[in-house]
Parts: C-alpha cells; sequence; structure tokens
C-alpha cells in the first residue's frame, strides 16, 4: 500500500509557537502555569504539557496567583482585564492570525459596518472576537442570514478555521440581502491549504486517515471534507485506533492531520498503517 501523506501536517505555526512558549513557561523555575481550556486539541501533547506541570482551570475564577497562560484561541478582553485585576502575570499566545481577525473586525466597526463573524458561537476564538466587537451577529450557515435584521452595510469576518465554501456561501446571501457587505477572508493560510489538500488528495486514495483530537473542530471537517471528495475516511488520535481491516485490499491510503496534532504523532501513525497494510495484504 502507498502512503500518500499531505505536504500540511503536524502543528500550524500557530500552535508551534504556542506549545513552544507554554513549553519556556512551565520550565522556569518555581513556575505557577495556568490556561483556560486545553492548551491544544490533542490528548497526547496536553498530557506531556501537564506533567511538565501546566494547569488548566475552566474559568479565572479560579486562579489566584502565579501566571495566566493564554492559548492560540486567544480570550474575550473580559478576562484578560479580570486577570490584570487579580495580579497575575499574563503570556499571550494567541495566534498572530486570530489577533488579525480582531483587528480586522474592530477596523470595520469603525468604519461604520455592522459586524457578522462567521463561525461557531461556542468556539472559543469567537467568543474572543466578539468581544472585541460588542453587539456582532454570528451566523454559522446562509440560511441564518434569513433571521437577521434590516441593515445597509455588513462587514464580515470568518473563524480562521472555517470551511471556505461555507464561507463563500454565507457572504454570498449577505450580498443578495445588503447593500453593501465588506467581507474579509481571515480563514487562515494553514487551514486553507489542510482543506485544499484534503479535497485533493481525497480524489487519488481509497482510504484517508486523518489524525487529531477528537474534540479538534478542524481535524473534524477535515475527514468530513476527506469523506465527501469519494475517500472512506477516519478520524483518529492515535496509530493505536488503527484497524487492519480499513486497509484490506487498498492500493493507496492518505495520511494527514488537524492543526493542534504533533507531527511525532503523524510519524507514528504511518509506520503502523505501513505495518497494518502488510498485515492486511
Ligand atoms: S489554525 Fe491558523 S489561526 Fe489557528 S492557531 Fe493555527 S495558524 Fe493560528
Amino acid at each position: 500500500m502507498v502512503i500518500k501523506r499531505a505536504k500540511t501536517q503536524g502543528f500550524c505555526f500557530g500552535v508551534a509557537i504556542t506549545v513552544k512558549k507554554a513549553e519556556e513557561v512551565v520550565a522556569r523555575p518555581a513556575s505557577n502555569v495556568t490556561t483556560l481550556g486545553h492548551v491544544v486539541h490533542n490528548p497526547q501533547m496536553v498530557a506531556e504539557l501537564e506533567a511538565k506541570g501546566l494547569k488548566n482551570a475552566h474559568s479565572v475564577d479560579e486562579v489566584d496567583s502565579g501566571t495566566l497562560f493564554v492559548r492560540a484561541h486567544g480570550l474575550p478582553t473580559d478576562v484578560f482585564e479580570k486577570a490584570k485585576a487579580k495580579g497575575l502575570t499574563i503570556v499571550d499566545a494567541t495566534c498572530p492570525m486570530v489577533t488579525k481577525i480582531h483587528v480586522q473586525a474592530e477596523k470595520l466597526k469603525a468604519d461604520g459596518y455592522k459586524i457578522v463573524v462567521v463561525g461557531d458561537p461556542s468556539h472559543p476564538e469567537v467568543k474572543g472576537t466578539l468581544s472585541h466587537v460588542p453587539g456582532a451577529w454570528v451566523v454559522q450557515a446562509p440560511s441564518d442570514v434569513d433571521a437577521l435584521p434590516r441593515g445597509s452595510r455588513i462587514g464580515v469576518v470568518v473563524q480562521s478555521t472555517w470551511s471556505g465554501t461555507g464561507f463563500t456561501d454565507i457572504v454570498k446571501r449577505l450580498s443578495e440581502k445588503y447593500y453593501e457587505v465588506r467581507a474579509v477572508n481571515t480563514i487562515c493560510t494553514d487551514t486553507h491549504n489542510r482543506q485544499s489538500e484534503a479535497e485533493d488528495l481525497a480524489k487519488d486514495v481509497d482510504v484517508m486517515v486523518v489524525v487529531g483530537g477528537k474534540t479538534s473542530a478542524n481535524t473534524k471537517h477535515l475527514a468530513d471534507l476527506a469523506a465527501s471528495h469519494g475517500a472512506r475516511s477516519y478520524h483518529i488520535e492515535g496509530p493505536d485506533e488503527l484497524q487492519p481491516a480499513w486497509f484490506a485490499g487498498v492500493a493507496r491510503a492518505g495520511l494527514m492531520s488537524g492543526a493542534s496534532t504533533p507531527g511525532w504523532l503523524v510519524d507514528q501513525v504511518a509506520d503502523r498503517m505501513d505495518a497494518l497494510s502488510r498485515r492486511a495484504v
């Protein structure tokens, strides 16, 4: 079996920066570092960082001392304020691509546009973006546009890991309803590359394995995308989940990963796929 690996795999650059910074901060003497929510959507990486001392809390209210580590998704502005008021040291590892979304949204608002954020309102990144443009509307599907109030000038930004086609369809529907729509495609380059590689690779293989945390929306989306482009797709967190039957009679298999999956884990999956395919023949 030939294993065709996507060009873009392992950590995206934003997660790579976050993980490096987290490792540096927890290695400091007497470090007392807490992050809100897991630092990456990857159980192996989370376990590794927790073993090095990184703590995890649900809310800043639970953190009374030490350092608050801000992961790549960023945090809402009021959480930053609370952390400052509590005297916490803040290490901000918000991905520069996410900060760019905040800046673009604020700029559109200052220019008089009513802001629409395309994304999942329960996603931490979107919560952070909304805090920069209070009163913005959130849209997840073209049909959501029908329920929006009337208006004239609409400024649009999009969650960094959203699907490109989903964004285009929503902007099209907004353009049909409003007089002026100014949309900034803030889907990050890494997401764009992984999505287009998932589509291309899926057309060329029988089976696609996508490695990433089960809570990672971008990984799940890659697996769905590959399935919709013709490959039998499996979303796994690690090599132990692979099953020999998946590769029986398969000549070409694809392998890719979500943005928060370390490269070494993808290598382990590749090795195991290779071993299993030999057993399955
Ligand atoms: S997926 Fe994109 S926006 Fe999110 S952390 Fe990675 S590079 Fe940054």
